[in-house]
């Protein structure tokens, strides 16, 4: 597998190459092509297959393409992942691929000021990384915050954001996110409640365990 044949864009393909990332993980050869096409995926992979890079690259490249005018100035990507530490590595990573671009992230999480990154959610950043915890208080608490004009939708390491008991607040914001999205859910153990989160979630998925 090769990244030159997934036709990725010149700032993400130079990003790639300043990374030192010259081929594909195996996660990121099955997911790239598929989340390019806008399809719904479900992926078993852990921490440490590259899954990151797997979900913010079509991301991005969707970002890059954004019909213009419509919703430009609305968050368009959303990553929920279960621990701040996640979420720091997460952002670290997406900014590192967007180096060459304008898109803008914000990170939500818990131990940073509420108002701070109320400020920095009224900027309207691209691409949104939070816990899920944090940001429902958003969505309750900041009276110009919606996911109305989401695009993507990430639940990473679902089988730990279910366990550590934020099921409830991931049913809420998928709830917030409009139908016509899609969703990208990553998962290491595909558990029962792993599975109704997905057919809550998700529709008509890719499963790809590699
Ligand atoms: P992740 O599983 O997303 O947390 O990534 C684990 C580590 O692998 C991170 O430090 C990435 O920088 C690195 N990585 C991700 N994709 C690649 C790749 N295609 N080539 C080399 N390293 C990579």
């Amino acid at each position: 597998a090769s990244f030159l044949t997934m036709n990725l864009s010149r700032p993400i393909q130079k990003a790639l190459t300043t990374l030192g990332f010259h081929k594909p993980t195996p996660i990121q050869a099955a997911t790239i092509p598929v989340a390019l096409v806008g399809k719904d995926v479900v992926g078993g992979a852990v921490t440490g297959s590259g899954k990151t890079a797997a979900f913010i690259i079509p991301m991005l490249e969707r970002l890059l393409y954004r019909e213009k005018g419509k919703n430009a100035a609305a968050t368009r990507c959303l990553v929920l992942v279960p621990t701040r530490e996640l979420a720091v590595q997460c952002f670290e990573v997406g900014s590192k691929l967007a180096s060459h671009t304008d898109i803008r992230f914000c990170l939500v999480v818990g131990g940073l000021s509420v108002k701070t990154q109320e400020v920095a959610l009224r900027s309207r950043p691209d691409i949104i990384i939070a816990t899920p915890g944090r940001l429902i208080d958003h969505l309750h608490n900041s009276p110009s915050f919606t996911l109305e004009a989401l695009d993507v939708l990430v639940l990473d390491e679902a089988d730990r954001m279910l366990s550590d008991g934020f099921a409830d607040e991931l049913a809420e914001i998928v709830k917030a996110c409009p139908g016509s999205r899609q969703t990208m859910l990553f998962s290491a153990t595909m558990t029962d409640s792993v599975d109704e989160l997905v057919k809550m979630s998700l529709n008509k998925p890719v499963r790809l365990f590699v």
